[in-house]
């Protein structure tokens, strides 16, 4: 069978690099976006330049339609879903709680936490043994950020990523009899934009001597351990997380 792969957020940073480790391996790739056209294409003419099978969708996560057309389309245009990378994340602002509006705290929960959730229930539609599909594989892309809580720049992202790690669990328990794995990753400080977006492009920089390695992570290396829980290798691995923290 086709292993055919849909990676949200994969035009840029840790997913752009997941989506190109994911075609080297033989998956055929949907690349969503939110609006950054340019860099999915980019993701894609990198992946078919090298033999691989890719498109860029573009659809909001957090928008139950979007998500539908999303796999529908994904589905038409590669063969059906064998595995779902739930990467799609945003920041805001550093800010103390005290400060945050409830504009805000809907925007981060919506992207991080529904939008995850909406994704995970078309891909179980989709590969739940129960209901005709093989099985298959969701990887959540959570964040070390979920243990330490962010105090002082965005404790609402921490928190929105609390809750990717319970579905995790529990997700992970309810489709086990399913054929479906679920797991997740938690990076720790990792070279992407993701800083910029929260007033700091050179966050990494100014934390990294809080990591016992003494340095940041790139999105390859998170990428390495997404497609391990993706592969066969861990085909025992359910309801777990891989800290790619350098030891934080
Ligand atoms: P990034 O470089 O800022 O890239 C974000 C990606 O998500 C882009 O492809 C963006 O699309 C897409 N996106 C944003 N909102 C979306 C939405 N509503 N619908 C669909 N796509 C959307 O981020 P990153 O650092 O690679 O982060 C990827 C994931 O890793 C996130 O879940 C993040 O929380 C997590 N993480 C990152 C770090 C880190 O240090 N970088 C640490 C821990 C966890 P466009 O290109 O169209 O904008």
């Amino acid at each position: 069978m086709n292993k055919v792969l849909i990676i949200t957020g994969g035009s840029r940073g840790i997913g752009a690099a997941t989506a190109k480790l994911a075609a080297e391996r033989g998956y055929a790739v949907c690349v969503n976006y939110l609006q950054n056209r340019s860099a999915a294409d980019s993701v894609v003419s990198a992946i078919t330049r090298s033999g691989g099978q890719a498109i860029a969708l573009a659809a909001d996560v957090a928008s139950e339609s979007d998500v539908i057309r999303l796999f529908e389309t994904a589905e038409k245009e590669l063969g059906p879903l064998t595995a779902l990378v739930n990467n799609a994340g945003i920041l805001e602002q550093q800010m103390k709680l005290e400060n945050m509006s409830a504009a805000r705290l809907n925007r981060v929960f919506a992207t991080n936490i529904t939008g995850c959730f909406l994704c995970a229930r078309e891909a179980v539609r989709r590969m739940s043994t129960k209901r005709g599909g093989s099985g298959g594989v969701i990887v959540n892309v959570s964040s070390f950020a979920s243990r330490l809580g962010s105090p002082g720049e965005y404790v609402d992202y921490a928190a929105s990523k609390g809750a990717v790690d319970s579905m995790t669990i529990g997700l992970a328990k309810e489709v086990a009899e399913e054929g479906i794995r679920v797991n997740a990753v938690r990076p720790g400080f990792i070279y992407t934009e993701i800083h910029a977006r929260g007033g700091e492009p050179n966050r990494v920089e100014r934390v990294k001597e809080l990591v016992p390695m003494k340095r940041g992570g790139t999105a390859i290396e998170v990428a390495n351990a997404i497609m391990w829980l993706l592969s066969d290798e861990a085909s025992y691995i359910n309801g777990a997380f891989i800290d790619v923290t350098g030891g934080r």
